[in-house]
């Protein structure tokens, strides 16, 4: 059985058009001064983003930790939902290296912002400095947050006196579901964080964007963190290739929706997907035993928010979902584990 690699759409790897664009490009050396092709990729995504400049970085947890680095200090703490992936699956990096207590929203409503804002106590108290948004919303799976609702919650982040940064990993996967430009959804925010190694193809690479004196600032950032580098352009290639994929990602949201479409008739409880990853549960399975009992069918899923995610992606059509059905249709489910189902956490 060939394997179906739904782990994340991080697997995704170069085509041949990617591999081509990257054996040619134009290089030169960013660190002393400029690489052509990092710096094309650079304007193309802060075009794209509707923000003044970008810096590319090698990873989107770098681009997080940059901005945070760059807009919390010390004694400060910065708001973000409850499982963002700042909070959850950073190592803790903003709080040790921006220096900043994360403080988690227990939902994302300007009421909860408000709340949750320390900025009236005495000088011993904390003073929250940043709000962080992701969208989409990993842990919810792959949620988007609508135009009006971004606007509500910038709008009470400005009133505090907040910086608004971003997590937009996949705030492409976001516009095609809204039918919107990337750039309307980082309306008036100060910094975002974009992934070009997820949907979008690229081996590896993220941009961080803002103003032209935030990506001066976010380049020393980028140096000290080791994260400056010389011939990038090789990279940075694919980065534009990846940018000319955008509308494909529409290809995976419809083959999430065939699979969770295809699971809900084989008794699964599904999240309706929104965008290209599906949160679901096996009748009557703790996620381990459903984990352990896919990697035999040779499917591979992970664990997220307690549930099983499948994420889809540009290596994974329809054809591979129908076969992926049709081998857990050909399984028993329900009976491992349905006394530990009450253990999921
Ligand atoms: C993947 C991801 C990141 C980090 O990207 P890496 O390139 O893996 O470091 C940040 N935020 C969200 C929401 C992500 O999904």
């Amino acid at each position: 059985m060939i394997p179906v690699d739904l782990r994340s759409d991080t697997v995704t790897r170069p085509d041949e058009r990617m591999r081509s664009a990257m054996a040619t490009a134009e290089v030169g050396d960013d660190v002393l001064d400029v690489d052509p092709t990092m710096r094309r990729l650079e304007e193309r995504a802060a075009d794209l983003l509707g923000m003044p400049a970008a810096l590319w970085v090698p990873t989107g947890c770098m681009g997080n930790t940059i901005a945070l680095m760059a807009h919390v200090g010390r004694g400060d703490s910065f708001l973000a939902l409850r499982d963002a992936h700042v909070i959850n699956n950073e190592l803790g990096t903003p709080a040790w290296l921006a220096g900043g207590m994360p403080q988690a929203l227990p939902e994302l409503t300007p009421e909860a912002v408000r709340a949750t804002t320390l900025n009236t106590g005495p000088y011993y108290s904390m003073r929250t400095s940043l709000l962080c948004l992701e969208n989409t919303y990993n842990a919810g799976g792959g949620t988007v947050l609508p135009t009006a609702e971004h606007a509500r919650l910038v709008g009470v982040a400005k009133e505090l006196r907040l910086t608004v940064h971003l997590d937009g990993a996949r705030v492409w996967n976001a516009a095609v579901a809204l039918g919107v430009s990337p750039a309307e959804l980082t309306a008036g925010v100060d910094t975002v964080q974009s992934c070009l190694s997820k949907g979008l193809g690229a081996p590896m690479g993220s941009v961080v964007a803002g103003t032209e004196e935030f990506v001066a600032e976010a380049r020393r950032i980028r140096k000290m963190l080791g994260g400056g580098v010389r011939q990038g352009g090789v990279v940075a290639a694919a980065g534009l290739v990846a940018l000319e994929r955008i509308e494909d990602l529409a290809a995976d949201h419809d083959t999430a929706r065939a699979l969770a479409d295809g699971l809900v008739e084989l008794g699964w409880r599904v999240r309706t997907p929104e965008t290209n990853i599906v949160l679901a549960e096996a009748p009557g399975m703790t996620v381990p035993a459903a984990l352990e009992r896919l990697t035999a069918l040779n499917v591979l899923a992970g664990p997220m928010a307690g549930l099983v995610r499948f994420v889809t992606h540009r290596d994974v059509g329809k054809a591979e979902i129908d076969e992926v059905l049709t081998r857990i249709r050909g399984t028993e489910w329900g009976e491992a584990g349905s006394s530990s189902t009450t253990a999921r956490s």
